[in-house]
């Protein structure tokens, strides 16, 4: 009979994506960084935004666009507030909006730094597997499998080993999914082979 332990892990970027583009400045194609400045351009009752990069190089700025020549009478007035004021959340939504970027950029560099927050319950008595529920607020460049050894103090090499014998479980079940910078909504089944293994992962498990 399987006893479910259930936690969930949310999985943040610390790094916005670096989108690859060409210098007006020094003239090659150089990684560009948010610069945590909007610039808006007002022509009439219409409104254009960008979100300001610059060059890692030589510090140039590329405008990303964000909308072109929208009525401002069609923007909620908190989002026109956001945007005159440079609000933080906003850009930060912007900046780490890695489809979005996509659209200006063919090559995009994401990292793999992050916050993980735990929560959960006490592990219940007589538990028998470790259920992680994840989720993950922007793409992050992390291995699956890099991630939870390191928070589950577990090595990889084992568990390649839980994979393959049926002791770990990652749904959805992609394709190498261990190896892959997990979705959010991904689901991890691990059932401990031992009381020590199963000691380790209700440590790891919500701190
Ligand atoms: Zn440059």
């Amino acid at each position: 009979m399987c006893q479910l332990f259930t936690v969930h892990w949310t999985l943040t970027p610390r790094v916005p994506p670096q989108p690859w583009i060409v210098c007006g400045g020094c003239g090659g194609l150089r990684p560009f960084e948010a610069s945590g400045r909007f610039r808006l351009n007002a022509n009439g009752k219409k409104l254009d935004a960008w979100l300001i990069y610059k060059c890692r190089t030589c510090g140039a700025t590329w405008n990303r666009p964000l909308f072109e020549r929208r009525a401002v009478r069609d923007l909620a007035p908190e989002i026109l507030e956001a945007l005159h004021a440079n609000d933080p959340a906003r850009i930060r939504a912007h900046a780490f909006d890695l489809a979005g970027l996509k659209r200006h950029a063919r090559r995009v560099d994401t990292f793999a730094d992050h916050d993980l927050v735990k929560t959960g319950p006490l592990a219940p008595e007589g538990w028998t597997a470790l259920e992680i529920a994840l989720t993950v607020t922007d793409p992050v460049a992390v291995r699956l499998d890099r991630l939870l050894a390191s928070e589950l103090a577990i090595p990889r090499a084992r568990l390649a080993v839980l994979a393959s014998s049926g002791g770990l479980r990652v749904d959805p079940d992609r394709k190498d999914a261990l190896r892959r910078e997990p979705a959010t909504g991904t689901r991890i089944l691990v059932v401990p082979s031992g009381e020590e293994e199963r000691w380790a992962l209700a440590a790891g498990a919500v701190r």
